[in-house]
């Protein structure tokens, strides 16, 4: 067969050549038991073996992918999913077709979700649908396949756990998400992946290449294809090695003038992989990654352990600590409005904390705490108006006032903001009692475009590189450094090095950027 090439959309960087292997879903038949009691009790023993499983796996893991486990077995053990499957057993169904038919309607409701979190969550409804399913049917679980292309339309969490990928490995989907846990767990884990690749199974019969970083799959690649993959290889390779020199160093443009490099993280667990002399200290944590939709809420002390080890983690670098940014992509059930016609221009970030003063009140009470022990900053998210600012400001206070009461260790932390809403970005002079700036260049994008930041549809729109940004950018820089306002950058455009010119051209000497890009950005510096 001649060599095909798909173009689909990039979710995890690198390039790998494998076998394909197409992700078999055919299951063997199943005799029913003949009763309702007898498939109830089949359908009980196939999910409790799902759960032992999944727990298993659980334990053997952790961080994120910890997480996404434990997501797993909450569905699993939540009543609320089995009920329809047993209510369909009683009117005749066999286990297995009443346990399809029930979680297919609700894989169907996520999908149909006008929100890229939900449909991307789909995936693991289809894990757990499919692993009891091959429980009922004695096919026990899943075989992980070593060094190959795993081929789906979309693949599950659990599948990507159990893959031994110490022998190299990639993922095509003809479906799928970027911004999928599936596709999280491939950057984590440095595992090529390209999405939205459209039908593929008609095709490869042998070796295909997967190019994570363009988003392209190449089918049954020809001579000419595979020496241009080994030339491909072997400068990534080299690149890499050229960049990991520049890790430790501190980052400088090519004249010498320095420019500072801090790290964007989520959660405590990313701290131990990360070595905190490679960077200038924690430019941004999205704190709404303690905060995990369906576990319970983290309560002060939890939050103030957490906030506490990023600073420990920091060894007196500065730690930037977001406020919570729920809401948009990011729901929390309890916490954001249900049925919003445009979560992204809804109550999210500080709108959304500043309606629940509650949950704020805690969180600042926390950071107020973990204040204590080393140069903390907190900022705030989606900030539109300059009341938001005092409001926060105003309850910080009142927080602290309260904590001097109840003689808790507390210290004020300075309050910053991110400039991410276009009203922000055209009048930063609203902003001048900020104790800093931080731009966030993701969703001034897609505000500024008018183009969903997780839309397959509108993504050549969603771009960084208009005009337009680099105006705002330069305008917000201006106006910090006139009045003495430190200005950075959080979004993603500080981690891609094609826009590294534009944003030193626009006046910024500090970015903060993904932790697996730090070597590549201090190399690109110094090349300008
Ligand atoms: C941004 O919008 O650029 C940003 C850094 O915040 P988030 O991606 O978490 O919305
Ligand atoms: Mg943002």
């Amino acid at each position: 067969m001649a060599a095909l090439e798909l173009k689909g959309r990039p979710a995890s960087d690198g390039i790998y050549c494998g076998p394909a292997v197409y992700l078999d879903k055919a299951l063997p038949t199943r005799t029913s038991t003949g009763t309702p009691q007898g498939e109830k009790a089949a359908l009980d023993a196939a999910i409790a073996e799902a759960i032992a499983g999944v727990s298993l796996l659980m334990e053997r893991s952790e961080g994120e992918a910890a997480d996404i486990l434990a997501f797993q077995v909450a569905m699993l053990e939540d009543d609320a999913l089995q009920l329809p499957a047993c209510e369909r057993i009683d009117r005749g169904a066999a286990a297995d077709a009443a346990w399809t038919a029930a979680l297919d309607d609700e894989i169907a409701g996520y999908q149909e979700s006008d929100d890229e979190y939900f449909r991307a969550r789909a995936a693991d409804l289809t894990d757990i649908r499919d692993r009891v399913l091959r429980h009922l049917s004695g096919a026990g679980n899943t075989q992980a396949v070593a060094g190959a292309v795993l081929l789906a339309e979309d693949i599950a969490p659990t599948l990507f756990l159990e893959t031994d990928w110490s022998q190299g490995g990639a993922i095509a989907l003809s479906g799928g998400s970027a911004s999928s846990h599936v596709a999280m767990l491939a950057r984590a884990r440095g595992v090529p992946m390209t999405v939205g690749l459209g039908p593929i199974s008609a095709f490869a019969t042998g070796d295909v290449i997967v190019d994570g970083g363009q988003g392209v799959l190449t089918i049954d690649p020809d001579d000419a294809q595979r020496a241009a993959y080994v030339r491909r290889q072997s400068v990534l390779s080299e690149q890499r090695v050229i960049e990991s020199r520049y890790l430790f160093e501190p980052a400088q443009l090519k004249d010498g003038s320095p420019v500072q490099i801090l790290i964007n993280v989520a959660g405590v667990e990313e701290l131990d992989h990360i070595d905190p002399r490679c960077c200038d200290g924690i430019g941004l944590m999205r704190s709404e990654f303690l905060f995990r939709d369906g576990s319970p809420l983290p309560d002060e002390d939890q939050q103030y352990s957490a906030y506490r080890r990023f600073i420990e983690w920091a060894e007196g670098r500065p730690v930037t600590i977001r406020t919570l940014d729920i809401g948009g992509d990011k729901p929390v059930r309890g916490l954001t409005p249900e049925g919003e016609s445009n979560p992204f221009l809804g109550l999210r970030g500080v709108r959304l904390t500043l309606a629940r003063p509650d949950v704020f009140a805690s969180q600042l009470r926390a950071l107020a705490r973990a204040a204590v022990h080393g140069p903390l900053k907190v900022m705030l998210p989606m900030v539109t108006v300059p009341d938001e600012v005092e409001n926060t400001r105003q309850l910080l206070a009142n927080c602290i006032a309260d904590l001097e009461r109840e003689h808790i260790a507390c210290a004020t932390p300075p309050l910053g903001i991110m400039i991410e809403v276009p009203a922000a970005a055209i009048a930063p002079e609203l902003f001048s009692t900020a104790a800093f700036f931080s731009i966030g260049s993701n969703d001034l994008t897609q505000y500024v475009t008018a183009s969903s930041r997780d839309g397959a549809a509108v993504a050549a729109l969603n771009d960084s590189g208009h005009p337009a940004i680099a105006r705002l950018i330069g305008g917000v820089t201006a106006f910090g450094r006139a009045n003495g306002i430190p200005v950075s950058l959080c979004g993603d455009m500080a981690s891609e090095t094609t826009h590294l010119s534009v944003l030193i051209a626009a006046g910024l000497r500090s970015l903060s950027v993904a932790p697996s890009r730090v070597a590549r950005i201090k190399a690109a510096l110094a090349e300008l």
